[in-house]
């Protein structure tokens, strides 16, 4: 699979100008890191990030456009890999991370995990070296009406290396609360993540999926899931125009992405974690699922 991902992306570089752009325009991308407690952030400035940082995703905005993910709307230079009987894999024109793909449901369908979570774990065995995420349809996700994971290299991820040593369901936080789900053995974990985004939906109110970002590597037989219970999806200094940000999941994993030149110079290790604090799950509520998930272990 991954021979052929490698090649997929040599191949639509040639052939599809819009990737070679979005490659370029990664490859110029200014990186700064800044260390919050525990945890590292990489601070990204990447100027193409700007349409999906600010997408309009109310139902009424994503009703009146077309969807840029059914397969009849894709550029006709775009190819992709088909990865089983649902989902093909493709190169993402507008990446964050090296090897950047979006990986599309073959039907356009809701965003929603539920019965989806194994998909990503089998993706992340597939792809030794990338991380998988999801991104939930209220909260990050800027095609909430067709299902679709992403994917990139895990070369830059720093979470990975924070969390590295721990094993419980908590993390030490500081502004940026997730779960952190291990196992080797996928229906476990299927059924652990059920559980929780079943716990995450009774403790916030939701009938529907509740705010989640997940993010899942695989390595040594065991996959490592993060998942992020949100509180809300944008902070409140991307509406007051302070700041162009909107974080998910490839942010809250330590890349925080920042598509514009003057936010890049004076966003500050603070202020990223007082958006975390802001969009994620808060405290109270997070210590309260938690328990709840240390107790059905
Ligand atoms: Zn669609």
């Amino acid at each position: 699979m991954i021979h052929e991902i490698e090649e997929l992306f040599e191949r639509q570089a040639r052939a599809w100008p819009q990737l070679a752009k979005g490659i370029e325009g990664l490859a110029w991308a200014k990186t700064r890191r800044v260390r919050i407690d525990w945890f590292d952030v990489f601070i990204r400035h990447i100027p193409h990030r700007i349409g999906s940082t600010t997408a309009s995703v109310d139902r009424n905005s994503v009703a009146k456009r077309s969807c840029f993910l059914c397969r009849e709307n894709l550029p006709p230079e775009e190819e992709g890999v088909q990865f089983d009987d649902n989902f093909t894999i493709y190169c993402n024109p507008f990446p964050i991370v090296d090897h950047h793909l979006t990986i599309a449901h073959r039907e356009h369908r809701w965003q929603g995990i539920a019965n989806h979570f194994g998909n990503m774990l089998e993706l992340a065995a597939a792809l030794p070296g990338y991380f998988v995420i999801y991104n939930g349809p209220e909260c990050g996700a800027s095609a909430p009406d067709h299902m679709h994971f992403q994917a990139g290299s895990r070369g830059l991820l720093p979470i990975e290396k924070d969390t590295a040593e721990l094993t419980g369901i908590t993390v030490p936080n500081y502004g940026r609360n997730v779960f952190l789900l291990r196992g080797r053995e996928r229906y476990g974990l299927i059924h652990r993540m059920d559980h929780a985004i079943d716990i995450l939906a009774e403790a916030t109110g939701k009938t529907a999926e509740p705010l989640v970002n997940i993010a899942v590597f695989h390595e040594k037989e065991e996959w490592v899931t993060y998942l992020f219970p949100r509180g809300k999806h944008r902070p409140e200094v991307f509406h007051t125009g302070e700041l162009t940000v909107s974080p998910a999941s490839i942010d809250l994993c330590g890349i925080f992405v920042v598509p514009l030149a003057h936010d890049f110079e004076k966003i500050t290790g603070d202020a990223i974690a007082a958006i975390f604090r802001e969009v994620t799950l808060p405290d109270s509520q997070f210590q309260e699922v938690a328990g709840k998930l240390e107790n059905a272990r």
